[in-house]
Formats: C-alpha cells, sequence, structure tokens
C-alpha cells in the first residue's frame, strides 16, 4: 500500500477497517469500501447522486467503450505494477485499467461507492486530485480522463519514466448535440495545458454513435452544456428521439523526465 496520511504525511497501514498512521491519525473505510482521505467536508464539492447516476447510466451504453479499449491498449503498453486514476468517477475505465496495485481518486461519494461495489481491484479513495494521499514517485502510469490535470501532484508521483494520459474532448467531439442546442455551435478548442511535463505522443479518435433518448438526456446531464443551455435547448432535447452523434478524443502521453 502506498498510501499515506493526510494529516502528517506518514505512511498509512490497515487496521481492522480503518487506514491508520504512525501518529495514529484513524480513517475509515466506507461500507462500501471505499477509503475517506478527505480532510474537510468543504472540500467535498464532488459530483452529485444525479450527476453519477446519468454519466453511469449513458457509459453502461458502451458508447464510449472504444475510448476505454483505446486507453487501456496504451497503459498496457506501460506494463504499470502501480497505477492511478485521478478523477475517477464511478471507475467506468479505472476497472478496466492494467496495473497490479490500482487506486482511484475522486471527490464525489456516490461515485465512490458506485465504483468500490463494482470493482474489488481497486482501492478507490476520496480526495482530491490536487493533494493525493500517496507517496512521491510511487505511480508508473496516471490517467485524467475528462478532467482538470493536477500537474504538480501528477509530476510528484510519478516515477521516473513514467507516463501520464490525459483525454480530453477533440475539436468535433459531440458536435451533433451542441447543434441541437445552440444556434451557433461551437468546435473545442485545441490546447496542450500541461506544462510541467514532456509530451511524448498525441492520438486522436474519431467514431460515431447513436444515442437514444434516454442515452441522449443523460449524455446532456453529464456535460457542462447541462449548466450552460437555454429553456429553448433543453426542449429541443427532450422532444428528440435519437441522434447520430460523433465522439473525438484527444489522448496525449506524457512522461515526467
Ligand atoms: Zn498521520
Amino acid at each position: 500500500m502506498k498510501l499515506i496520511c493526510p494529516v502528517c504525511g506518514k505512511p498509512l497501514h490497515n487496521h481492522e477497517k480503518s487506514a491508520v498512521c504512525p501518529d495514529r491519525h484513524t480513517f475509515d473505510y466506507s461500507a462500501g469500501g471505499y477509503l475517506n482521505l478527505a480532510l474537510n467536508k468543504s472540500d467535498l464539492h464532488g459530483d452529485s447522486k444525479e450527476m453519477t447516476a446519468a454519466r453511469t447510466a449513458f457509459l453502461n451504453t458502451g458508447a464510449y467503450g472504444p475510448l476505454r479499449d483505446e486507453i487501456v491498449r496504451i497503459m498496457e503498453e506501460c506494463a504499470p505494477e502501480t497505477t492511478v486514476d485521478l478523477c475517477c468517477g464511478e471507475g467506468y475505465y479505472t476497472a478496466c485499467l492494467p496495473g497490479k496495485e490500482k487506486y482511484g481518486i475522486d471527490l464525489s461519494k456516490p461515485a465512490l461507492k458506485y465504483a468500490s461495489r463494482r470493482d474489488r481491484g481497486t482501492l478507490y479513495i476520496l480526495a482530491s486530485a490536487f493533494r493525493v494521499p500517496l507517496e512521491d514517485h510511487c505511480a508508473d502510469c496516471i490517467l485524467t480522463c475528462f478532467a482538470p490535470v493536477a500537474e504538480e501532484e501528477i509530476k510528484r508521483l510519478l516515477r521516473p519514466g513514467g507516463t501520464f494520459i490525459y483525454v480530453t474532448g477533440g475539436p468535433d467531439h459531440l458536435f451533433e448535440l451542441k447543434s441541437l442546442l445552440y444556434e451557433h455551435p461551437y468546435r473545442n478548442e485545441e490546447t496542450d495545458p500541461v506544462r510541467m511535463l514532456r509530451l511524448l505522443d498525441t492520438k486522436e479518435l474519431t467514431y460515431p454513435f447513436r444515442a437514444d433518448h434516454d442515452a441522449l438526456l443523460n449524455l446532456f446531464a453529464m456535460t457542462p452544456y447541462a449548466y450552460r443551455t437555454g429553456n429553448e435547448g433543453k426542449q429541443r432535447i427532450a422532444a428528440a428521439d435519437q441522434l447520430d452523434i460523433t465522439a473525438q478524443f484527444t489522448i496525449r502521453i506524457y512522461t515526467g523526465d
């Protein structure tokens, strides 16, 4: 176990249903099996139960299965022993990642509850991706998928020669959904936000998928558009039977040294 105490930074060890450090700071495993290492309740701004349910239902349609397969393929080339998924959500990608020791980090209790019940092969930890309770240089591979990139923490966590995989939406990602919602849909900007790691390769994955009415509503609920869309757009999406949509992902591969 490569966990460190979020209070004093010393190693954590399992003792009965808790993780305990030498200074006896004690953290409990939840009934579902994830470990709560978040110190402040005010830190807990992770995804809500509703958002988690919508994303889980959408991902379970398999629409992002090709992305998951591609991430797994890239990561398998690195043959990691220790794998970390930062902002892992309900563990859709995490559960399939290679690695003898796997950690999923997220700030959403509903998402981790689901993840830890479904996937016993990963230790899920309630903590911020910007303050990860894991030892320095412990990770062979780190993934961040559709979430802010915590560069300094990733650099601290990666072992020399380790790999960081960062997934964002490509320029045409979900363009048809945006065309339904907005009069003037825009394409996503393509910028590399990472400064502290060395970019090794960039891959683009593009394919079409068909979303039925329910999948469309769930997809809408899990995107940032849900907050930005006016009533007319919402009515159009509520009235749609199905939609053929472009999935386009940019997968950037970095190393820490
Ligand atoms: Zn401690």
